[in-house]
């Protein structure tokens, strides 16, 4: 018998850390289907491929002036006073 391992794959979202679903896998083993999952389930995918950026449905909205979908703004902390 012969036991290995290999690396897998799956997508954070930049702004709330939560992690891509991937149904009943946890992760992908490849990098590409990671992000090609993710983009299915409306994850929004930015950035250059080194430098990639990625939020989860509930971490973009649709900009109706640059007619695609935008990162929203980071989560504030409230240190700055009440609003
Ligand atoms: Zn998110």
């Amino acid at each position: 018998m012969t036991l290995k391992s290999a690396p897998f794959y799956w997508l954070v979202c930049d702004r709330c850390g939560k992690r891509a679903d991937y149904g009943e896998n946890i992760a992908m083993s490849h990098a590409g289907d990671a992000r090609d999952i993710a983009a299915d389930s409306e994850w929004l995918i930015t950035g250059h491929p080194t430098d990639e950026h990625h939020y989860c449905e509930s971490c973009h909205v649709w900009d109706e002036e640059q007619d695609k979908s935008v990162p929203m703004p980071p989560a504030r902390t409230t240190s700055e006073g009440n609003e």
